[in-house]
């Protein structure tokens, strides 16, 4: 069934091939590593092809996280009108990371994270913030 979210995405250019119930792989670039919305998860294919299938998971359950959070209107509103109210959105990461935390993929979280630290070493502030995300969860995670 198309949802509305999936026309949406269809019409802005993104092919969607669903991996399992609600969750997308696209070939178009995505803004971060995933993007939540209430109805669909879309994750970038050639990021999905390099995960261990626990790091798979680890993104997933953040992801829900955030839909389970409410996050999305936030997220939306953030992405329609262009003012990315970074403190608020820093906030709303660190708690989909604690949400995927409880779901016993901490670990994993961290690996996948640390696999993105690369790709922003052009964007000093968000790599400081990966940083940040990255050792919140090793002292939540090992301590
Ligand atoms: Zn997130």
């Amino acid at each position: 069934m198309l949802t509305l979210h999936k026309l949406i995405y269809r019409l802005l250019g993104f092919d969607l091939h669903e991996i399992t119930t609600g969750i997308y792989t696209t070939s178009k670039a995505v803004p971060g590593i995933a993007i939540s919305s209430s109805r669909l998860i879309l994750i970038d294919v050639r990021l999905f092809h390099q995960l261990t299938s626990e790091e798979v998971q680890a993104v997933i359950q953040h992801e829900i996280g955030h839909q389970q959070l409410r996050h999305h209107s936030v997220w939306i509103r953030a992405m329609l009108t262009g003012k990315a109210t970074t403190e608020l959105r820093e906030q709303q990461e660190l708690e989909a990371d604690a949400y995927a935390k409880q779901m016993g993929l901490g670990d994993s979280l961290i690996s996948f994270l640390e696999r993105a630290l690369p790709a922003l070493k052009d964007k000093p502030d968000d790599l400081k913030q990966l940083e940040r995300r990255i050792q919140a969860l090793r002292e939540s995670v090992y301590n």
